[in-house]
């Protein structure tokens, strides 16, 4: 099931977009109330280092359990909190409450390098005028080691006032934090600025990682794959392959270099005493 709603994901944004007006003020009405009533959750992804094995960070992904409506997907609520301009409050919540999680569990689960907690921006979010101000605060207020704080961007947000971004990107930087490019090759790719954005980390899209089905010359989804990596490499930036689904994808993804690894082949997102457990056990894959 999850694995449907994942595959159909560009699909719901769609149709949320054309909701009519009353259901989506409805929408929205239950957005504030279900903020103000704490229905909202994070679950946590491993990010495993595919050369190890070990689980070296995690991504903080939302989830919206309403009481109205039951669970509800980010597809789903993501794009009409930004519209609505909830984002804002809502993701505050998120970035506070992923650097707490990982806080507490730097003093359960010490390792080195510590684990990495990444937390998405939405586009909304990242045109806010006080956004460097917002995440200066929570990390004043939670006593994260900020160099475990990794922002996920993605190109197209970065793509109307390409100047601007790098500017706040840099910003963030100086925060002590890191960055990376979600969804990396699906959006606004614009190569001649890639080289000046200060970002640590590619994520390659799930799309072409879930399509490929051997690392060999004739798999074209493979040799897309291999040629982000290489990319990111000579950017000397870490490379994340996300939507990684079988062993053999993750072999290939081996095979190609790719520092670290995402997918349900390690791990659903899961909530965080179900991702304390895997931590506890310390699994290798
Ligand atoms: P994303 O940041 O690219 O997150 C990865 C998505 O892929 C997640 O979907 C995750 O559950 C799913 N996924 C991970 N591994 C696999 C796999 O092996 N196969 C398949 N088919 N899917 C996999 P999710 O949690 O539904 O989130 C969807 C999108 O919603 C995220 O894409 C992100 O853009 C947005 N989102 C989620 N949480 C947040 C949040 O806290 N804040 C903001 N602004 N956006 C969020
Ligand atoms: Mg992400
Ligand atoms: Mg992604
Ligand atoms: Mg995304």
């Amino acid at each position: 099931k999850a694995k449907h709603i994942g595959k159909d994901r560009y699909e719901m944004f769609a149709t949320g977009m054309r909701e009519p007006v009353v259901q989506r003020l409805q929408i929205e009405s239950d957005l504030r109330r279900g903020l103000k009533d704490s229905e909202f959750q994070l679950f946590y992804q491993p990010i495993v280092s595919l050369k190890t094995g070990k689980i070296a960070g995690v991504e903080a992904l939302v989830r919206w359990n309403s009481l109205k409506r039951g669970f509800i997907s980010p597809g789903d609520f993501i794009p009409i909190a930004e519209e609505t301009g909830l984002i804002i409050p809502l993701g505050e919540w998120i970035l506070q409450e992923a650097c707490r999680q990982m806080q507490e569990w730097h003093l359960q689960f010490p390792q080195n390098p510590p684990l990495m907690i990444s937390v998405n921006l939405s586009s909304r979010q990242f045109s806010q005028p006080n956004l460097v101000q917002q995440v200066q605060f929570i990390l004043d207020k939670i006593n994260l080691d900020r160099k475990s704080l990794k922002l996920e961007i993605t190109e197209s947000m970065m793509m109307n006032d390409v100047e601007a971004a790098i500017e706040l990107l840099k910003r963030l930087k100086d925060l002590g934090l890191r960055l990376s490019i979600d969804d990396f090759g699906t959006g606004y790719s614009n190569l001649s600025y890639l080289h000046r954005f200060p970002v640590d980390t590619l994520k390659v899209d799930q799309s072409f990682v879930r399509r490929m089905n051997s690392g060999e010359s004739h798999d074209r989804y493979a040799q897309i794959v291999r040629t982000v990596i290489m990319l990111g490499h000579n950017l000397e930036l870490d490379v994340i392959a996300e939507g990684i689904e079988t062993e053999e994808q993750m072999k290939i993804l081996q095979s190609l270099g790719c520092e670290y690894g995402q997918g349900y082949f390690f791990a659903k997102p899961l909530p965080s005493e179900q991702l304390a457990a895997l931590l506890a056990k310390n699994p290798k894959w």
